[in-house]
This record gives C-alpha cells, structure tokens and sequence, in this order.
C-alpha cells in the first residue's frame, strides 16, 4: 500500500478543513486577483515557513538569547540580517515584529515619549492606520498631526508639509502609504524634518520590492528609520516588519520589539525571509520588478480606455487608486461585481471622498499578483479593459457572464508561479 500523504491524511482527520484549503486554492487559481497588497508567496521561502524552525524559542536577539539550544537559530537570524544590510545598504535591521504593524508600533514606542507630535498622512489620503489614525493606537498615544494631497494635483503637497512641521514641531515625520499611487520625494521630507529636528520614518510596506529591485529610489539614504512588510511587492509569506535604521537608534528599536512589545519571535518566519532576502538579490526578481511596474503602466491605461478616472492621472508604482464613480455609483458596487466576475479587488477613499469609507468612490488595485502568475503588458491592459467594461455593463447579466468566461480563460493560463521567476 502506498504511504498516505499530508493532504489525505487532514481529508481523513478534518475533512471540513480539507475542504476549505482545496476551495482557496481554486479561488485564487480562477480569479484574477488585482488587490496591490497581496502576492503569491515564494515557494522556497513558504516551504521554510512551518519547518522545524517553528519549534524553537528564541527569545532575545542572536548572542544574547533566554532560552539554550539556539546555535542555529542565531545564525538563520543573523543570515537574515546580513542579507538585509546588503539589500538595502543600512546600518541596522531588525526582522522580529510579526507584522509591520506591530514593528510600526515598536518605532512609535521605541522613538518616542507618549504624547510627542507626530506629522503623518492620513488615512483617507492614503496612509496607514498605524501612522495615528484616531481609532488606532498610534493615534491616542501621540498628538497627531496630518497632511494630505493637494485638491488640485492629487499629489503630496511638500509646502504643506513645511508649513505644518514649522507650526507643530514633531518629534516624528511619517512618508510612505498604502493607496499613493505616486513616488514620494524622500529628499525633501528629509530636509523637512532636519529643519526642525524630527525623526523621518519611512514606512515603504507597499513598493519595498521595487525598492530593493532598484527599479524606483530608495528611502534608505534619506531616513533615519524605514520600515516594511515582506508580504506585498516583496514577494514573501504573510507577517514580519522589518525595521531598518541607523546604528544609532539600533539598541532603542531592538528593545521596543523585544521585550517592550512582543515576546520570542517566530523563527520559522524569519528563516523563510533570509531566504527570500536572497531571492530579492537575483536577476530574476529584479526582472519581476520591472514587470510589474510596466504591466501597472498596461493596466492603467486599459482602466483609462474605458472611462474611469485615475487619482493622480496614473501611476509610478505597481499600484492604481481609480475613481470609479464615472460607472458606477460605488467603490463598495464595484469591489462586488468585480468579484462576481473573478476579478478580486478592494473599494478604497479617494482623496476628498464624498462617500464614506465604508462604501467610498474608489477601488485600488495593482500588478504584483497577476505579474508573478507570468502575465505580461498585452493581457494586463485587456484585464483593465474588462475592469472598466465590467463597471459599464454592472446591469447587464448577459455582458458580464461573457467576461467572466473571459476572467476564466486568462486564469486557466496562468499557474499560481510562473516558473520564469524562480532564481534557482
Ligand atoms: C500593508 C501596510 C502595513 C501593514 O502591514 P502588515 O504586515 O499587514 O501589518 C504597514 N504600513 C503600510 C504603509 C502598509 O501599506
């Protein structure tokens, strides 16, 4: 009799979980997933992810651990941070925080004192919810201050956030988002927060890949803390917030993850990501990168042809905030009727939205997922197309049962990883 593999054995232990994981696995094969946020995870690294490593605690940092046994643990966690160092060419990285949440919090806790200012955007503008929105910790800690985009460009207004910095004082000034489709001029935050004596924190959570890929400026000559999560344009399994900064402020954000916000930290975690670390350094990633960001280019203008408009007029980046009310009268409609089409996206604010973020104007979407199944500029403007005729035709059953027959074809071409990508 042949041995049982792990996949029948949970059929026959947990069918209702058996059931559930085949189910995901043919969602996300069948749709096409255009969320900016999401990636389809390197293999090697998934596959160090729930290894051995998971056992072992390693409560401290690598040479000044709590618990024995962890000689091999040091020398993964240590790969990792030497493999960040060359990325990124920074002078300090710590790879602990379960997500970039948590490390966004640790940089808040480690920096700064309760009820220091701090300057960020905001969340309706494109920031992120651990940069002081209201309802968030970061935000009842602190004395938030925020800047948006200018009405007229749609674009971050660098005045603004001088004159904002000169009236308030932060300790803090935050840059980077989560739905700016545009690059940010690290310069000149950074001349900004010398000026007046601030921290610059950037948090590039979202365009990280194309960072270490080389192909848009890095924030790391500029700031004196960045931080990310390795789930987005960087291709890795989901949690880890990895904070890079300067050797002087190591000890004070090395404390803040450990021991002031978390416990040990997931070891099986940071293995997958000094792998994935050394998949960033290859040829081919830097070959994804760029076609990422030539198949958003593709993307935008296929959603242009059809009539939505786009915040900014466009993109930089792997990402496209489109106002989708010229077709539809929500971002909440649209997110739904993409989805029963197989297109998988997110309704998200527009600046200056008149609806609220709960049904909001706009929906954002990007390249990485479709670029790492091997799609390329010609089918990527036509998936914009079909967003845009799919809005068009949101009452038209026959229309869309068509397109979602075409949805379903160009999935059916494309596996889950295309092979082109793999470095090894
Ligand atoms: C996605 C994102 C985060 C949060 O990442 P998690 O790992 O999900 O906590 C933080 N900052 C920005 C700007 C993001 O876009």
């Amino acid at each position: 009799m042949e041995k049982e593999t792990t996949l029948q054995m949970l059929e026959r232990f947990d069918p209702v979980m058996a059931r559930l994981l085949q189910q995901e696995e043919d969602r996300q094969r069948n749709t096409l997933g255009l969320i900016a946020s999401e990636n389809y995870a390197s293999p090697l690294a998934t596959f160090l992810e729930g290894s051995v490593f998971t056992n072992k605690n390693t409560e401290g940092y690598p040479g000044r651990r709590f618990v024995g046994g962890c000689e091999f643990a040091d020398e993964v966690e240590n790969l990792a941070i030497e493999r960040l160092k060359q990325l990124f060419g920074c002078e300090h990285a710590n790879l602990q925080a379960a997500n970039a949440t948590i490390g966004n919090i640790s940089i808040l806790h480690g920096l700064l004192k309760q009820g220091d200012t701090i300057l960020s955007m905001s969340l309706s503008h494109g920031g992120h919810l651990s940069h002081g929105a209201a309802f968030h910790v970061s935000g009842k800690m602190f004395n938030v201050v925020q800047y948006g985009v200018s009405q007229e460009t749609e674009r971050i207004d660098l005045e603004e956030v001088k004159q904002l910095a000169q009236q308030h004082n932060p300790k803090m000034i935050i840059c980077g988002a989560s739905s700016y489709p545009r690059l940010i001029d690290y310069a000149g935050f950074a001349a900004i927060a010398k000026s007046v004596g601030a921290f610059l924190w950037v948090d590039c959570a979202h365009d990280v890949g194309l960072i270490a890929a080389g192909v848009i400026p890095s924030p790391v000559p500029h700031a004196d803390v960045v931080s990310f999560s390795t789930q987005k344009t960087l291709r890795g399994p989901r949690g880890c917030g990895v904070i890079l900064c300067r050797q002087a402020l190591a000890d004070k954000i090395d404390r803040a993850v450990f021991p002031n916000i978390q416990g040990g930290p997931k070891m099986d975690m940071i293995a997958a990501r000094a792998v994935l670390f050394k998949e960033c350094m290859s040829e081919e990633f830097k070959l994804y990168s760029r076609q990422v960001l030539l198949n958003a280019q593709a993307l935008a203008q296929g959603c242009l042809s059809q009539g939505l408009r786009l915040i900014t007029g466009g993109t930089d980046t792997h990402l496209i905030v489109a106002d989708v009310t010229p077709l539809i009268p929500s971002g909440k409609e649209a997110e739904d009727i993409l989805n029963s089409v197989g297109i998988v996206t997110n309704k998200n604010m527009i600046p200056f939205d008149a609806l609220p973020p709960n049904v909001s104007s706009g929906i954002r979407i990007g390249s990485p997922f479709l670029t790492t199944r091997g799609v390329k500029e010609a089918e990527m403007y036509e998936v914009g197309v079909l967003v845009g005729k799919v809005l068009q035709n949101h009452n038209q059953p026959e229309v869309l049962a068509k397109i979602r027959r075409q949805v379903a074809g160009i999935a059916e071409k494309y596996p889950l990883f295309a092979e082109e990508w793999l470095p090894w």
